[in-house]
């Protein structure tokens, strides 16, 4: 299949060229195709989601388990109502302060979404992202779009068009390049089926912005490392994920500590002819300038102040990594004030919670 690509002015929609990709990309959705389009989060893979054989084709194109459900992206409120079985006051007052926006709640589902959108399960994932492509193209498609990442399964999540090619040209009918992403990480997922709100997946839309909102939320214990026995919730969380090809591991301690401890491991690893690289912080971005004498690759995910950076390079950084090869990679830690726990999420499965204490 050829997949097409096409620009997108995110600033103005109504040039024709953006104009016209957006039509084509409507249609190819509303005829049961495959488009690929930016969201403020991550780039997403889209189909109709009332329609089984898109989301099976989803399936297929990024090799994804079909146990692994997908995200309903709406566009209005009202598209809520049409497939959650009960719409309660929590999560009307949650849609109302973070939609559009970086957030998904799990509902109890209607039925009106198939089992094969929703990996077998009577709830549903659903979010009304606040990038103006993703808004254009479900409101211009007329159906609520169904989208996971769109990357192959196990990789990083794309942040750019040019992720979305590697992985998925020629198995998608278009790829909408609406530049890069603003955030970098997926969606917060919070679950509002069960009595106390539960965050699943943690996202740009941290805990304390929902306790703030509803008063009461805990995060899904599946997700913390101290609880290797409980399973999380959410079944794209129990995956293998975001993983470079190279074994990461994460150096935590005392600043100066960490620093001594990754030059040491650094220099080791690539004087045993592994090639190696270093993600370090703006902070320390100096104190690896020894490395790069050696060969060691060193990224600077961004500044601790403006964390955004950090999380909008992450997944970015990762693939590099695979395309320069690279064997072995030691990573600062990330426990930034607002996004530390949904970058350390990331991070850490990416290292199969590999962490070396300085
Ligand atoms: P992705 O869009 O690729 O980030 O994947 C969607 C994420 O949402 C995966 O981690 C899914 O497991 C999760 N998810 C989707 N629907 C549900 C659901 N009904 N219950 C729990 N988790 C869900
Ligand atoms: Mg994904």
């Amino acid at each position: 299949m050829d997949t097409i690509i096409a620009k997108v002015n995110k600033e103005n929609l109504d040039e024709p060229e953006s104009k016209e990709a957006l039509y084509k990309a409507a249609e190819i959705i509303r005829t049961g195709g495959l488009v690929a389009f930016p969201t403020e989060t991550v780039y997403g893979l889209g189909g109709n989601a009332l329609d089984k054989e898109a989301s099976k084709k989803i399936y297929a194109a990024k090799g994804r388990p079909s146990d692994n459900p997908l995200i309903v992206h709406i566009c209005s409120l009202d598209q809520l109502y049409e497939i959650a079985s009960e719409v309660t006051p929590e999560m009307k007052t949650l849609a109302e302060k973070f939609w559009p926006g970086p957030m998904t709640m799990i509902v109890n589902s209607n039925g009106k979404v198939p089992h094969e959108t929703t990996g077998g399960l009577d709830t549903v994932a659903v979010r009304f992202p606040v990038h103006p492509v993703a808004m254009a193209l479900i409101r211009e498609s007329g159906c609520m779009i169904a989208a996971p990442s769109a990357n192959t399964s196990g990789r990083p999540s794309p942040t750019k068009a040019s992720h979305v090619e590697e992985d998925l040209s020629g198995k998608i009918d278009m790829i909408l390049d609406g530049g890069e992403v603003n955030i970098g990480l997926e969606s917060t997922i919070v679950d509002m089926t069960v009595d106390e709100p539960t965050i699943l997946r943690p996202g740009f839309i941290t805990i304390e912005d929902i306790k703030e909102t509803l008063g009461s939320c805990k995060m899904d214990p599946g997700l913390s490392s101290e609880n290797a026995n409980v399973r999380p919730k959410a079944p794209g969380m129990r995956y293998r994920h975001y993983a470079p090809k190279a074994q990461l591991s994460i150096v935590e301690g005392e600043r100066e500590k960490v620093i001594t401890k990754i030059v040491a491991l650094a220099t080791e690893s690539e004087q045993n002819g592994v090639k190696t690289a270093v993600l370090c912080s703006d902070e320390s971005r100096a104190d690896y300038k020894i490395l790069e004498y050696l060969g060691v690759q060193i990224f600077d995910m961004g500044s601790f102040e403006t964390e955004d950076d950090i999380a909008r390079n992450l997944f970015d950084v990762l693939r590099k990594c695979d395309d320069l090869q690279v064997g072995r990679i030691f990573s600062e830690s990330f426990d930034t004030k607002r996004l530390g726990n949904a970058i350390m999420n990331r991070l850490l499965k990416a290292a199969g919670h590999s962490v070396v204490e300085a």
